[in-house]
């Protein structure tokens, strides 16, 4: 078994979708819980994690050259939220920033699809969480035929070209599909309703996305199999288990945090010739 505190962490490279590989989802479990076996263990070393990660936060906003940007992608209540909470909740508000992309307004509809999302690209020194992306662009769009496929179908070499260019302007980029089963989706679906705390997250329109589970399926394996690129790779997160997600997630940021190479910038500044007044 892999020591979950192992700084190798092989066991995050599970969940990397290796450039032009095939996924087929159907075949990763999405109740997987890598070297963890209780819900305990990984609570543990989430909070190592993400100690870790605020440090590191400190030193990319102080560094002020380089910025991080996280996407998730997910079906209906796979977590996404929750990731978003757990994992960079924890982190300083100043420096993060969330964005979530809904349907498109009218400006925004006026251009073309990335506009929006070059907007949202987070500066240098910021760490960006993306809730949806440009992925909408071909998942839903698709799914529903928004744009005819002559459109969508280019889409994917577009996004590539995107994140190529910011990787190579010093934007970190990170992936997340947040894989949950079909039943699990109902269970959570079924919480909802059961629950009158959690009527507000009930929406009819997430029932009727359900009805297309196979379309979605479809749509975001040929966006993981096309656009998980070294410069921007996608992780496929098994989700089921909210503890095992916030570990993957939380692990996957700190390490590729750590491989920044951030660096406190160094000030020429000689402290032994200041005196600071009373
Ligand atoms: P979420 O479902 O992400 O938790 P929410 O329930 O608060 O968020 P929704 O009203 O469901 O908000 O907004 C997200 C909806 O917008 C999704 O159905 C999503 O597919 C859709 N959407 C996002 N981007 C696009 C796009 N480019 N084109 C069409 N629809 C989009
Ligand atoms: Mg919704």
């Amino acid at each position: 078994m892999i020591n979950p505190g192992d700084r190798n962490m092989k066991w995050l490279d599970n969940m990397l979708v290796q450039p032009g590989s095939k996924v087929k989802l159907d075949e990763i479990d999405p109740s997987w819980t890598g070297p963890f076996k209780s819900k305990k263990e990984a609570h543990k070393e989430t909070r190592k994690v993400i100690a870790e990660m605020d440090e590191l936060q400190q030193v990319l906003y102080a560094d002020n050259s380089q910025a991080l940007l996280i996407i998730l992608q997910a079906m209906d209540a796979a977590g996404k939220d929750g990731t978003i909470r757990h994992v960079l909740g924890a982190m300083n508000p100043q420096g993060c920033r969330v964005t979530s992309f809904k349907k498109p307004s009218d400006e925004e509809m006026d251009h073309d699809f990335l506009w929006r999302i070059h907007r949202a690209v987070p500066r240098y020194g910021e760490i960006g969480v993306f809730n949806r992306s440009h992925y909408e662009d071909v998942l839903i769009v698709r799914v529903h035929n928004l744009v005819p496929k002559t459109v969508w179908s280019k889409r994917y070499r577009q996004i590539n070209d995107f994140e190529y260019m910011l990787a190579r302007n010093r934007v970190r980029i990170l992936k997340f599909f947040l894989h949950i089963s079909k039943e699990e989706q109902k269970e959570r679906f079924q919480d909802r309703l059961d629950n009158p705390d959690k009527h507000w997250k009930f929406s009819q329109g997430d029932v009727e996305e359900r009805k297309r589970w196979t379309d979605y399926r479809d749509a975001y394996e040929t966006a993981l199999r096309k656009c998980s690129t070294r410069e921007a790779p996608w992780y496929v997160i098994p989700a089921n288990h909210k503890w095992f997600r916030n570990v993957a997630v939380s692990s996957i940021i700190c390490r590729t945090m750590r491989d920044m190479k951030l660096n406190y910038p160094k000030v020429d500044l000689d402290p032994a010739g200041i005196v600071i007044p009373d």
